[in-house]
Protein backbone atom coordinates (compact mmCIF):
# COMPACT_ATOMS: atom_id res chain seq x y z
CA UNK A 1 0.00 0.00 0.00
CA UNK A 2 3.05 2.32 0.75
CA UNK A 3 5.07 1.51 -2.00
CA UNK A 4 6.54 4.41 -4.05
CA UNK A 5 5.32 4.00 -7.55
CA UNK A 6 6.19 6.78 -10.13
CA UNK A 7 5.68 4.27 -13.30
CA UNK A 8 4.31 6.73 -15.99
CA UNK A 9 5.89 9.99 -14.16
CA UNK A 10 8.76 12.12 -16.26
CA UNK A 11 11.49 12.79 -14.38
CA UNK A 12 14.16 15.68 -15.41
CA UNK A 13 17.57 14.98 -13.41
CA UNK A 14 19.85 17.74 -14.11
CA UNK A 15 24.19 17.83 -13.04
CA UNK A 16 24.97 14.12 -13.64
CA UNK A 17 28.80 14.60 -14.12
CA UNK A 18 29.82 10.55 -13.20
CA UNK A 19 28.58 7.41 -11.62
CA UNK A 20 29.90 9.29 -8.16
CA UNK A 21 27.15 12.33 -8.68
CA UNK A 22 24.08 12.46 -6.13
CA UNK A 23 22.16 13.37 -9.22
CA UNK A 24 22.74 9.97 -10.52
CA UNK A 25 22.29 8.13 -7.12
CA UNK A 26 19.05 9.97 -7.61
CA UNK A 27 18.40 8.99 -11.13
CA UNK A 28 18.74 5.29 -10.04
CA UNK A 29 16.24 6.17 -7.20
CA UNK A 30 14.00 7.44 -9.50
CA UNK A 31 14.41 4.47 -12.57
CA UNK A 32 14.12 1.60 -9.26
CA UNK A 33 10.66 3.72 -9.14
CA UNK A 34 9.54 3.16 -12.39
CA UNK A 35 9.50 6.97 -13.89
CA UNK A 36 10.99 8.15 -17.13
CA UNK A 37 14.17 9.78 -17.07
CA UNK A 38 15.65 12.59 -18.60
CA UNK A 39 19.67 13.56 -17.69
CA UNK A 40 21.37 16.33 -18.55
CA UNK A 41 24.99 17.51 -18.26
CA UNK A 42 26.93 20.51 -18.02
CA UNK A 43 29.01 20.04 -21.37
CA UNK A 44 30.81 17.73 -23.54
CA UNK A 45 33.12 16.65 -21.72
CA UNK A 46 30.62 14.58 -20.02
CA UNK A 47 28.98 13.13 -23.31
CA UNK A 48 29.91 9.93 -23.28
CA UNK A 49 30.31 9.56 -19.43
CA UNK A 50 26.57 10.05 -19.49
CA UNK A 51 25.43 8.19 -22.14
CA UNK A 52 27.33 5.15 -20.63
CA UNK A 53 25.11 5.26 -17.42
CA UNK A 54 21.70 6.24 -19.86
CA UNK A 55 20.86 2.29 -19.85
CA UNK A 56 21.61 1.67 -16.30
CA UNK A 57 18.40 4.22 -15.80
CA UNK A 58 16.06 2.34 -18.17
CA UNK A 59 17.28 3.81 -21.61
CA UNK A 60 17.33 7.58 -20.38
CA UNK A 61 16.99 10.34 -22.84
CA UNK A 62 20.63 12.50 -22.33
CA UNK A 63 20.97 16.28 -23.16
CA UNK A 64 23.56 18.72 -22.74
CA UNK A 65 22.21 22.00 -20.33
CA UNK A 66 24.64 24.54 -19.37
CA UNK A 67 22.47 26.86 -17.37
CA UNK A 68 24.25 29.50 -17.78
CA UNK A 69 23.48 29.44 -21.48
CA UNK A 70 20.19 30.57 -22.18
CA UNK A 71 19.83 28.99 -25.45
CA UNK A 72 20.93 25.79 -23.37
CA UNK A 73 18.05 25.90 -21.43
CA UNK A 74 15.61 26.43 -23.95
CA UNK A 75 16.76 24.01 -25.84
CA UNK A 76 16.13 21.63 -22.77
CA UNK A 77 12.16 23.24 -22.69
CA UNK A 78 11.92 22.72 -26.23
CA UNK A 79 13.16 19.22 -26.60
CA UNK A 80 11.17 18.05 -23.37
CA UNK A 81 7.96 20.03 -24.46
CA UNK A 82 7.44 18.01 -27.77
CA UNK A 83 9.33 14.50 -25.98
CA UNK A 84 6.57 14.83 -22.99
CA UNK A 85 4.59 18.03 -22.86
CA UNK A 86 4.26 16.88 -18.59
CA UNK A 87 7.21 17.18 -16.48
CA UNK A 88 5.89 15.30 -12.65
CA UNK A 89 9.60 15.24 -11.36
CA UNK A 90 12.19 18.18 -11.33
CA UNK A 91 15.78 17.61 -9.91
CA UNK A 92 18.29 20.42 -9.52
CA UNK A 93 22.02 19.27 -8.61
CA UNK A 94 23.85 21.94 -9.65
CA UNK A 95 26.75 23.79 -8.39
CA UNK A 96 29.80 25.68 -9.55
CA UNK A 97 32.34 28.17 -7.75
CA UNK A 98 35.63 29.48 -9.08
CA UNK A 99 38.79 26.57 -7.48
CA UNK A 100 39.74 30.16 -6.25
CA UNK A 101 37.09 31.12 -4.21
CA UNK A 102 36.87 27.58 -2.20
CA UNK A 103 40.26 28.54 -0.49
CA UNK A 104 42.07 31.40 1.11
CA UNK A 105 39.73 34.10 2.31
CA UNK A 106 36.16 34.74 1.98
CA UNK A 107 36.38 38.41 2.64
CA UNK A 108 38.25 38.51 -0.50
CA UNK A 109 36.00 36.92 -2.71
CA UNK A 110 35.73 38.38 -6.34
CA UNK A 111 32.87 40.20 -7.47
CA UNK A 112 33.04 38.28 -10.45
CA UNK A 113 33.21 35.04 -8.82
CA UNK A 114 30.53 35.89 -6.11
CA UNK A 115 28.27 36.38 -9.07
CA UNK A 116 29.43 33.48 -10.93
CA UNK A 117 28.60 31.13 -7.99
CA UNK A 118 25.35 32.54 -7.09
CA UNK A 119 24.15 32.38 -10.72
CA UNK A 120 25.18 28.36 -11.57
CA UNK A 121 24.12 27.53 -7.95
CA UNK A 122 21.19 29.02 -6.90
CA UNK A 123 19.93 31.13 -9.92
CA UNK A 124 20.09 28.04 -12.28
CA UNK A 125 17.29 26.90 -9.71
CA UNK A 126 14.94 29.39 -10.34
CA UNK A 127 15.30 30.13 -13.71
CA UNK A 128 14.88 26.33 -14.66
CA UNK A 129 12.34 26.03 -12.67
CA UNK A 130 10.49 29.22 -14.61
CA UNK A 131 11.35 27.56 -17.91
CA UNK A 132 9.70 24.52 -17.37
CA UNK A 133 6.87 25.74 -15.50
CA UNK A 134 4.11 24.80 -18.41
CA UNK A 135 5.22 21.93 -17.80
CA UNK A 136 5.24 21.39 -14.61
CA UNK A 137 2.07 22.86 -14.06
CA UNK A 138 -1.13 20.96 -13.17
CA UNK A 139 0.74 17.66 -13.02
CA UNK A 140 1.06 17.47 -9.46
CA UNK A 141 5.33 17.69 -9.93
CA UNK A 142 7.87 17.64 -6.93
CA UNK A 143 10.62 19.76 -7.37
CA UNK A 144 14.25 19.04 -5.65
CA UNK A 145 17.25 20.80 -5.20
CA UNK A 146 20.82 20.35 -3.44
CA UNK A 147 21.84 21.89 -0.37
CA UNK A 148 24.95 21.99 2.25
CA UNK A 149 25.02 22.90 5.63
CA UNK A 150 26.85 25.99 5.08
CA UNK A 151 23.75 27.33 3.83
CA UNK A 152 23.51 28.45 7.60
CA UNK A 153 26.27 27.92 9.35
CA UNK A 154 30.30 28.77 9.11
CA UNK A 155 31.94 26.24 7.46
CA UNK A 156 36.14 26.75 6.40
CA UNK A 157 36.83 26.92 2.63
CA UNK A 158 33.25 26.80 1.78
CA UNK A 159 33.54 30.25 1.53
CA UNK A 160 31.11 31.92 -1.33
CA UNK A 161 28.94 28.23 -1.77
CA UNK A 162 28.06 28.89 1.94
CA UNK A 163 26.49 32.12 -0.10
CA UNK A 164 24.63 30.02 -2.95
CA UNK A 165 23.47 27.83 -0.97
CA UNK A 166 21.76 30.42 1.83
CA UNK A 167 20.28 31.58 -1.62
CA UNK A 168 19.29 28.35 -2.59
CA UNK A 169 17.61 27.49 0.61
CA UNK A 170 15.65 30.85 0.34
CA UNK A 171 14.44 30.34 -3.33
CA UNK A 172 13.28 26.75 -1.84
CA UNK A 173 10.82 28.40 0.63
CA UNK A 174 9.93 31.47 -2.47
CA UNK A 175 9.40 29.09 -4.77
CA UNK A 176 7.19 26.46 -2.72
CA UNK A 177 5.08 29.33 -1.53
CA UNK A 178 4.84 31.12 -4.96
CA UNK A 179 4.13 27.56 -6.95
CA UNK A 180 1.88 25.67 -4.06
CA UNK A 181 -1.47 26.67 -5.58
CA UNK A 182 -0.49 25.44 -8.72
CA UNK A 183 -0.01 21.66 -6.91
CA UNK A 184 3.61 22.02 -7.29
CA UNK A 185 5.83 21.08 -4.07
CA UNK A 186 9.69 23.02 -3.95
CA UNK A 187 11.91 20.93 -1.29
CA UNK A 188 15.21 20.68 -0.41
CA UNK A 189 17.99 17.92 0.91
CA UNK A 190 20.71 19.34 2.47
CA UNK A 191 23.33 16.39 2.50
CA UNK A 192 26.42 15.55 4.42
CA UNK A 193 29.57 15.65 2.70
CA UNK A 194 30.10 12.58 -0.22
CA UNK A 195 33.20 12.49 -1.89
CA UNK A 196 32.18 13.90 -5.84
CA UNK A 197 33.72 15.93 -8.05
CA UNK A 198 32.27 19.01 -6.84
CA UNK A 199 33.15 18.23 -3.24
CA UNK A 200 36.21 17.25 -4.45
CA UNK A 201 37.38 21.14 -5.58
CA UNK A 202 36.44 22.16 -1.62
CA UNK A 203 39.65 22.70 -0.23
CA UNK A 204 39.89 20.53 2.73
CA UNK A 205 37.23 18.13 2.03
CA UNK A 206 38.44 14.92 3.30
CA UNK A 207 39.20 16.35 6.32
CA UNK A 208 35.71 17.76 6.60
CA UNK A 209 34.41 14.07 5.95
CA UNK A 210 36.06 12.78 8.63
CA UNK A 211 35.53 15.28 11.17
CA UNK A 212 31.48 14.75 9.92
CA UNK A 213 31.80 10.98 10.57
CA UNK A 214 33.19 11.55 13.99
CA UNK A 215 30.74 13.75 14.96
CA UNK A 216 27.53 12.66 13.48
CA UNK A 217 25.41 10.61 15.52
CA UNK A 218 25.54 7.66 13.33
CA UNK A 219 29.37 7.32 13.60
CA UNK A 220 29.52 7.25 9.61
CA UNK A 221 29.10 9.49 6.70
CA UNK A 222 25.77 8.99 4.52
CA UNK A 223 26.20 7.54 0.95
CA UNK A 224 25.20 8.73 -2.42
CA UNK A 225 22.27 5.80 -2.28
CA UNK A 226 21.13 7.01 0.92
CA UNK A 227 20.82 10.27 -0.69
CA UNK A 228 18.87 8.78 -3.58
CA UNK A 229 16.89 7.50 -1.23
CA UNK A 230 15.29 10.28 0.94
CA UNK A 231 15.25 12.29 -2.63
CA UNK A 232 12.40 9.54 -3.93
CA UNK A 233 11.37 9.96 -0.40
CA UNK A 234 10.60 13.35 -0.76
CA UNK A 235 9.36 13.64 -4.89
CA UNK A 236 6.85 10.65 -3.99
CA UNK A 237 3.15 10.87 -3.48
CA UNK A 238 4.75 9.61 0.28
CA UNK A 239 4.76 13.19 1.19
CA UNK A 240 2.37 14.91 -0.79
CA UNK A 241 2.04 17.34 2.11
CA UNK A 242 5.50 18.55 2.18
CA UNK A 243 7.09 21.88 0.33
CA UNK A 244 9.15 24.48 1.60
CA UNK A 245 11.35 21.55 3.44
CA UNK A 246 15.28 21.13 4.29
CA UNK A 247 15.70 17.74 4.89
CA UNK A 248 18.95 16.84 6.23
CA UNK A 249 20.32 13.51 5.07
CA UNK A 250 23.31 13.58 6.96
CA UNK A 251 23.47 10.91 9.73
CA UNK A 252 22.36 13.73 12.24
CA UNK A 253 25.12 16.26 12.22
CA UNK A 254 23.33 18.86 11.84
CA UNK A 255 21.59 19.12 14.96
CA UNK A 256 24.73 18.56 17.34
CA UNK A 257 25.39 21.12 19.44
CA UNK A 258 28.79 20.19 21.10
P1 LIG B 1 29.01 16.59 -9.08
O1 LIG B 1 28.86 15.18 -9.40
O2 LIG B 1 30.29 17.26 -9.45
O3 LIG B 1 27.76 17.39 -9.65
C1 LIG B 1 27.76 18.79 -9.83
C2 LIG B 1 27.21 19.01 -11.20
O4 LIG B 1 26.99 20.41 -11.48
C3 LIG B 1 28.20 18.52 -12.27
O5 LIG B 1 27.52 17.68 -13.16
C4 LIG B 1 28.63 19.81 -12.91
O6 LIG B 1 29.11 19.67 -14.23
C5 LIG B 1 27.32 20.57 -12.84
N1 LIG B 1 27.48 21.94 -13.29
C6 LIG B 1 28.43 22.84 -12.95
N2 LIG B 1 28.26 23.97 -13.67
C7 LIG B 1 27.19 23.76 -14.47
C8 LIG B 1 26.53 24.54 -15.46
N3 LIG B 1 26.95 25.78 -15.78
N4 LIG B 1 25.45 24.02 -16.09
C9 LIG B 1 25.02 22.77 -15.80
N5 LIG B 1 25.61 21.98 -14.89
C10 LIG B 1 26.68 22.47 -14.24
O7 LIG B 1 28.90 16.83 -7.49
P2 LIG B 1 27.70 16.57 -6.46
O8 LIG B 1 28.37 16.58 -5.13
O9 LIG B 1 26.90 15.42 -6.86
O10 LIG B 1 26.88 17.90 -6.56
C11 LIG B 1 25.48 17.94 -6.80
C12 LIG B 1 24.83 18.93 -5.85
O11 LIG B 1 24.89 18.41 -4.53
C13 LIG B 1 25.50 20.30 -5.80
O12 LIG B 1 24.52 21.30 -5.69
C14 LIG B 1 26.29 20.21 -4.51
O13 LIG B 1 26.56 21.49 -3.94
C15 LIG B 1 25.31 19.43 -3.67
N6 LIG B 1 25.86 18.85 -2.44
C16 LIG B 1 26.93 18.00 -2.51
C17 LIG B 1 27.44 17.49 -1.34
C18 LIG B 1 28.63 16.57 -1.37
O14 LIG B 1 29.27 16.41 -0.34
N7 LIG B 1 28.96 15.96 -2.50
C19 LIG B 1 26.86 17.80 -0.11
C20 LIG B 1 25.77 18.65 -0.08
C21 LIG B 1 25.28 19.17 -1.26
P3 LIG B 1 30.73 19.81 -14.43
O15 LIG B 1 31.34 18.62 -13.80
O16 LIG B 1 30.90 19.88 -15.90
O17 LIG B 1 31.14 21.11 -13.76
Amino acid sequence: MFAIDLSNKNALVMGVANHRSLSWAIARALHEAGARLCLTYAGERLKSTVEELAPQAGGAITLPCDVTDEASVQALAERLTREWGSLQVLVHGIAFANKEDLEGTFVHTSRAGFFTALDVSAYSFIHVTGKLLPLLENSGASVLTLSYLAAERAVPNYNVMGSAKAVLEQSVRQLAYELGPKNIRVNAISAGPVSTLAARGITGFLGMQKHHAEKAPLKRNVTTEEVGTAALFLLSELVSGITGEILYVDAGYHMMGA
